[in-house]
């Protein structure tokens, strides 16, 4: 699943392509927006700014109308250059805005939408969003009020993953920042300090600056998806089980993490 690193990264070379522009064409090859003439209502607007909020995404027009986007488990976006093969099929295609140079395409949604830039800021799921983990300031004591307005029997992992706490952890940045940490995923808010809840956040945060500048290649891998393998710390065995709602596995080091 696509995290606020990858969205942050998609957004800079959306921004690189796009941003001061007029794309030459856009097109809506799915069904569902076959007839929100969003080509039409788009035509002549440049891109005013590319930026992204954890894991949402917004290609902003001039004359108030902002193309908003969530991956969730399955989307992409994609820039190519214009004639360059594509990574995904055509038929899976949602949005494409084709450039001079570039064709930047959105794969497979499945939440793509076009609204009134004020939407952006007001729309009650977007508004309950917690700090994005990688604003260029971050506020830490609210960051801490957030998390400690949660139920404090919940388990730390689960509350990292929660948007409205912080936004842009998923999965993998869940179990690499709570093993940085030392913190045991499983751990109950009520016995994680402050401090132990910021180490988690401030590695997030450094690492996930690197990966959204390089991409996913930058990404740390001390734990995710290495059940039962040595960890690199104390050569125990990984660990792999199911938390919260979603029931995504979360890997941990019994022994380095408590
Ligand atoms: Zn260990």
């Amino acid at each position: 699943m696509p995290e606020g690193d990858t969205i942050h990264y998609a957004a800079a070379r959306i921004r690189a392509a796009l941003a001061g522009r007029v794309p030459e064409e856009i097109v809506t090859p799915h069904p569902r927006h076959a007839r929100d003439g969003w080509p039409q209502r788009l035509a002549g607007r440049a891109v005013r700014a590319v930026d992204a909020h954890g894991k949402h995404l917004f290609v902003r027009f001039e004359g108030d109308l902002t193309l908003h986007s969530h991956l969730r488990m399955t989307g992409a976006w994609d820039v190519h250059r214009r004639g360059q093969r594509w990574r995904r099929s055509a038929r899976r295609a949602w949005l494409v805005l084709r450039g001079e140079d570039w064709e930047v395409v959105q794969f497979d949604g499945p939440v793509l939408e076009l609204m009134p830039d004020a939407r952006t800021r007001n729309d009650p799921r977007l508004a309950a969003l917690g700090q994005d983990v990688l604003a260029a300031r971050f506020d830490e004591r609210s960051f801490v009020r957030r998390l400690r307005a949660e139920d404090p029997a919940r388990a730390f992992g689960d509350a990292l993953l929660d948007q409205r706490v912080l936004a842009g952890i998923g999965n993998v940045w869940k179990c690499e920042a709570c093993f940085a940490a030392g913190v045991d995923p499983w751990r109950a808010l009520a016995d994680v300090e402050d401090e132990e809840a910021l180490a988690a956040v401030r590695f997030a945060r450094e690492r996930m600056r690197d990966s959204a500048r390089e991409g996913f290649a930058a990404r740390p891998r001390a734990v995710y998806r290495r059940a039962g393998q040595p960890c690199v710390r104390c050569g125990a065995a990984i660990r792999g089980r199911g938390q919260g709602e979603n029931n995504r596995v979360t890997f941990w080091c019994a022994r380095c993490q408590r």
